[in-house]
């Protein structure tokens, strides 16, 4: 007999005793509904000769499914890998004023009215002072992301038109972003200059030389990787000076875009944002949810007439952030103005965490665990910075380390608990950087590792 017809329908299965608290929960037409997709994907599975699976189990699956669709989406996870702007997990956690400040704005708000005036106001006129006071330019503009600047500037000052960009940056960031492509997009020319690994003021100059129509000089920093040996690039003050001689404006992509120098916390210096401005750079770009610690966002710095240009350019409607960015920016950026961001902006207290004070934190959490039973080990080990800043650049950090029979198998079990845990396997071993495990994750975090350690050992 064909096995598929063992299947049970879809009736038998809504009358089966487990459906009942199903049925309650998530609805008639929402059961059905998963119960179809379960059913189909088992019939599948035994048209592959796997053998059809108990009423029960299959219920489980469908109220696994009912459960994942009433469940919003991103869910929190615990990031225990060490990469403090983790990609994957959603680059920086925003602090308590962001969220509390985001959460006020998501009810009315004064977005776009003037409370003085008593009538229409500006969107970004809160957020732009703050970006104006604390890197010195003489305007800012926000948009959705950084790749969403560096198009809308492109547009705006180079459509048509050429752009002159070193061999040595004509980077892929990752996600899709390549400046070659963002650049065709924008309808602006790419001119390329120099060398992979070495670029001259004169190769900037000799198509100014030339006469070429250039709108605009960019320099893009390399974010997520290091030239290293023969190499050299124009500083930005000589790109801006050369710029200045033909009447040429120079943007800079800074990606991370810091705030603070990275330098006093034993990392290399990342570019600062101010450094950019001071240099003279008319744009100078970079992200929202990268060093700066905040939501994703775009924001460009530098002078008024080329900002100007961008506010009123029909792309920007297109590119605008919406209120919670600009609640929970205006929220970062506060912190920098009064002096407390390595206390109060998650990716920056996580740079500025000692490790000693990471040793402590690791001791205490083994003693917990050690006491459940749980041979956990505390060993040394490197966080990074991630988020396309500080290539090769590591923190000395502390680790918990556990040694199960299989590691990958524990490290599925962590993915599972609730919020899942995400560590790293390293020397058949999986790691925990206790550097990226957030303060208020703590008693989740233990329990987690307890729950798929005894699960571990039951399999
Ligand atoms: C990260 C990065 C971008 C893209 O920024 P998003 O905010 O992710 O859109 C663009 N340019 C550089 C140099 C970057 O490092």
């Amino acid at each position: 007999m064909d096995p598929r017809r063992a299947l049970p329908s879809v009736d038998r299965l809504l009358k089966a005793e487990g459906a009942a608290p199903l049925l309650a929960a998530f609805g008639h037409e929402a059961l059905v509904e998963a119960l179809r997709e379960v059913l189909a994907e088992v019939r599948a599975k035994v048209q592959q000769g796997e053998p059809v699976p108990s009423e029960a189990a299959m219920l489980e699956r469908a109220a696994t499914r009912l459960a994942r669709w009433h469940t919003p989406r991103p869910r929190p996870v615990i990031n225990a890998t060490g990469v403090i702007l983790h990609t994957n997990l959603g680059r920086a956690p925003l602090s308590s004023a962001a969220l509390e400040a985001i959460r006020a704005a998501s009810a009315y708000s004064d977005l776009e009215f003037d409370l003085e005036a008593g009538e229409r106001g500006e969107r970004q006129a809160a957020v732009e002072e703050l970006l104006r006071r604390l890197t010195g330019a003489e305007a800012a503009l926000v948009v959705n992301n950084n790749a969403a600047a560096v198009l809308l500037a492109l547009t705006t000052l180079a459509r048509g038109r050429g752009v002159l960009i070193s061999r040595g940056q004509l980077i892929e960031i990752g996600g899709g972003f390549r400046i070659p492509e963002v650049m065709a997009q924008s309808g602006a020319r790419l001119i390329e200059v120099g060398t992979t690994n070495r670029t001259h003021l004169r190769d900037y100059e000799e198509p100014l030389v030339r006469g070429e129509d250039i709108a605009l000089i960019l320099r893009a920093h390399h974010s997520n990787f290091r030239m290293i040996g023969f190499v050299s690039e124009v500083p930005l003050m000589d790109l801006v000076a050369l710029g200045e001689r033909y009447g040429i404006p120079v943007m800079d992509d800074l990606g991370s875009g810091a705030l603070l120098d990275t330098a006093a916390f034993g990392l290399a210096h990342e570019p600062m944002v101010q450094e950019s401005v001071a240099a003279g750079a008319a744009v100078v770009c970079f992200s929202g949810d990268k060093l700066l610690g905040g939501p994703q966002a775009g924001i460009m710095v530098g002078k008024r007439e080329f900002l100007a240009r961008m506010r009123r350019h029909p792309l920007m409607r297109a590119l605008r952030p919406d209120k919670l960015t600009l609640a929970g920016l205006s929220a970062t950026l506060i912190h920098y103005l009064k002096g407390e961001a390595t206390r109060e902006i998650p990716v920056w207290r996580m740079i500025a965490t000692s490790p000693l004070e990471l040793e402590a934190r690791a001791r205490e959490w083994s003693a917990r665990l050690r006491a459940d039973g749980i041979p956990v080990e505390v060993r040394p080990t490197l966080s990074t910075v991630g988020g396309g800043s500080l290539p090769g650049e590591t923190l000395p950090s502390v680790a918990l380390v556990l040694r199960p029979p299989d590691p990958e198998a524990l490290m599925a079990t962590l993915r599972r608990t609730h919020p899942p845990i995400i560590a790293r396997v390293q020397d058949d071993a999986v790691w925990f950087d206790v550097r990226t495990v957030l303060p208020d994750q703590e008693a989740d975090f233990l329990q987690g590792i307890r729950q798929a350690w005894r699960s571990a050992l039951i399999r």
